[in-house]
């Protein structure tokens, strides 16, 4: 049913692997809550307020400090000033990658970056919660 939604085709075109084994192999070792992190960043469904206006669930889409700016994913990853000093510990991290979205949400060496660079801002900490990758097990 889901491939055949409006929303699959949308999706497709931004990132043909949202449903493919590359990513259902990304997030395996995830648990439930960072699946569906990944999956909403996929989708743009996040709950940032340019999608939460679009499901009258903010009375703006912009951002809370950027009065004229969209809170789109872009903003919040790229472009926001609140967020200089976690998107500069990113981009030390990553190098010129850390600007690509798609890098972001499909290269396993992205991932624990990328987690920590959402979990720092607190922007989806109401929605997610703590989005850090859980500690490795131990190997006995
Ligand atoms: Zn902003």
């Amino acid at each position: 049913m889901w491939a055949k939604s409006p929303r699959f085709e949308r999706t497709k075109q931004i990132d043909p692997n949202v449903l493919s084994n590359s990513f259902t192999k990304l997030v395996a070792n995830l648990p439930k809550r960072l699946i569906s992190l990944y999956m909403y960043f996929r989708t743009r469904h996040i709950s940032l307020n340019q999608h939460l206006h679009r499901i009258k669930r903010s009375i703006t889409p912009n951002c809370p400090i950027c009065a004229d700016s969209e809170e789109t994913i872009h903003h919040f990853l790229f472009v926001c000033p609140q967020y200089d000093r976690e998107r500069f510990v990113l981009s030390r991290k990553l190098g010129r990658k850390a600007s690509s979205l798609p890098f972001l949400l499909t290269d396993p060496s992205a991932m624990e970056h990328f987690l920590r660079y959402v979990n720092s801002t607190g922007r989806l900490k109401s929605s997610f919660g703590e989005v850090l990758l859980p500690p490795a097990p131990v190997k006995q």
